[in-house]
């Protein structure tokens, strides 16, 4: 999918102009009170609500981020939860989340839909002359959607019947086909020319919901998979404009009227028309900012299948911030989104001597997918982070051998060689290290798509999250993370100059 092809079909000249004017309006008022918007997105399971939390609690509480200049210089003030700008959509439960995380140490729930919360920082310029002209406050308003979602807008410029054919293309895949048989076989018995029959919709609707959502487990975690509320509904569970499927065998005729493929292309469009496009008008194309966090960890133990399938997620996911030339809607998003960040997360999985490894393999990932993705005009950069930080590092002896370690508390039921853990024990485990020629990630994911996945490079056990400490005063100290003030700096460091 490259982004010209949906510049030219993506939206329509009134939708085209309301986006102007939203703009203009957001605009006007940003004078007033300077807002960023930043975008927060990922597949599930990314890290994205992790992430967010961890984020506003560094800067609520005034954690340890000696990589983002403003706090380190002693310029901000305060940073403190406000009321959100849109009343339409749900709050980011940030308080619901930080009780899990500190209190109970326990992971809190993920991201299912879309969410936002304001967080406000009162800061002093750097320079004499803004401290002159600035209020010095800024207003973030954090976004968090799923990745999913996103993946959905290069539907936009597809019809009913290209779907339908790439649809069937990518389930015959190597590593899709077994999972996708049963859809296949059922698709195989249907004619797209019959009469429209609800029953046979909704069959061939959850079979090929239950492909998608078997391709997104552990063991294969792909990520390309559309569309994307077939995974994540958000509040459309059973409604008809997600009760259809690709059909087979369809060239690029027309539908006969009041036939299962009339029916099914219908549905198709209202999926554009009323999941699709409200969600990119009122929300994508009014951000600023955009950090995208993807679980290259994950992607790299289930082998280079898997990689390959992230990498055309994020050339996909990049082309949906830079649509192409000659489009309003275009030129608009050229003067927004200015700064994107990709970042691994979980890297507190790795003994830091890997961490620069898995940054190397994410910017391979990003510039392939930027090269890809026809992508120009925004400032991106990669990060291997840790949002929280679970695991503190030590070294074990083994004979003569010191070997490098993690120690951490397993989740309870995660298991390695057999040992069964209980959820209270701390253990030290050797992670492994990601593979010093990034190359060959890469050349293996290009090779072909392989079924059966190599060794894992990374022993990867879920850890709780950690224990903070308090001060002698009964003071929480804030949630350690990995690079998360480098994060920070990249993404609105810029704006508390
Ligand atoms: P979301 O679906 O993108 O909102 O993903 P979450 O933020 O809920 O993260 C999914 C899971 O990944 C969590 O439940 C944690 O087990 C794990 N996770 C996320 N971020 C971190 C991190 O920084 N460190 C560790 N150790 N685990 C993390």
């Amino acid at each position: 999918m490259r982004g010209h092809i949906l510049a030219t079909s993506l939206t329509t000249f009134a939708d085209e102009a309301r986006i102007a004017l939203d703009t203009l309006a957001g605009r006007a008022t940003g004078l007033f009170s300077p807002s960023l918007r930043l975008g927060v997105t990922g597949l599930s399971r990314a890290g994205k609500t992790v992430f967010i939390s961890a984020l506003v609690h560094n800067l609520v509480h005034g954690g340890r981020l000696p990589l983002f200049e403003a706090q380190k210089s002693g310029r901000i003030a305060r940073a403190f939860l406000e009321q959100q700008p849109d009343d339409a959509v749900p709050r980011f439960q940030y308080e619901d989340h930080i009780a899990a995380l500190v209190d109970d140490r326990i992971w809190p729930d993920s991201t299912r839909a879309i969410s936002e919360m304001r967080l406000t920082v009162e800061y002093e310029s750097a320079s004499g002359w803004n401290r002159m002209f600035s209020a010095g406050k800024l207003s973030i308003d954090i976004v968090d959607y799923p990745g999913e979602w996103l993946l959905d807008l290069p539907l936009l410029g597809k019809s009913f019947n290209e779907f339908s054919r790439e649809a069937f293309e990518m389930a015959v895949l190597p590593v899709r086909s077994d999972l996708s048989q049963s859809w296949r076989e059922l698709s195989g018995t249907i004619d797209a020319n019959a009469d429209a029959d609800e029953m046979t919709a909704r069959r061939l609707a959850e079979s090929f919901a239950l492909y998608l959502k078997a391709c997104k487990h552990d063991e294969r975690a792909l990520s390309t998979l559309p569309p994307g509320r077939f995974l994540m509904p958000g509040d459309l569970e059973g409604s008809p404009a997600l009760t259809f499927a690709p059909l087979p065998g369809l060239g690029d005729g027309r539908a006969r009227p009041g036939s299962l493929h009339a029916m099914m292309e219908r549905r198709y469009e209202a999926y554009r028309t009323h999941v699709i496009k409200p969600f990119f008008r009122e929300h994508i194309a009014r951000l600023d900012r955009q950090i995208v966090l993807i679980d290259a960890l994950q992607a790299l133990n289930s082998g280079p299948a898997a990689m390959a399938d992230l990498e055309r997620a994020a050339t996909e996911i990049l082309a949906c911030f830079r649509p192409g030339r000659g489009n309003v809607l275009s030129d608009l998003f050229s003067r927004r989104i200015d700064r994107i960040l990709v970042a691994a997360t979980k890297a507190d999985h790795l003994h830091h001597e890997s961490h620069d490894r898995l940054q190397a393999i994410v910017r391979r990932l990003a510039d392939r997918a930027i090269a890809r993705a026809n992508f120009t005009g925004a400032a991106v950069d990669v990060v291997a982070m840790a949002a929280v930080r679970a695991t503190r590092e030590g070294t074990v002896k083994q004979g003569k051998e010191t070997l490098p370690v993690i120690i951490g508390t397993p989740l309870e039921g995660e298991r390695i060689d057999g040992e069964v853990f209980d959820g209270k024990t701390e253990t030290a485990i050797f992670p492994g290290d990601l593979p010093d020629n990034i190359n060959a990630v890469f050349e293996q994911a290009d090779a072909q798509l392989q079924r059966s996945p190599p060794e894992p490079p990374v022993r990867f056990v879920r850890f709780r999250p950690p224990k903070l400490e308090r001060t002698a005063e009964g003071v929480t100290l804030s949630l350690p993370h990995i690079r998360l003030d480098r994060a920070l700096q990249f993404l609105i460091g810029d704006q508390l100059a």
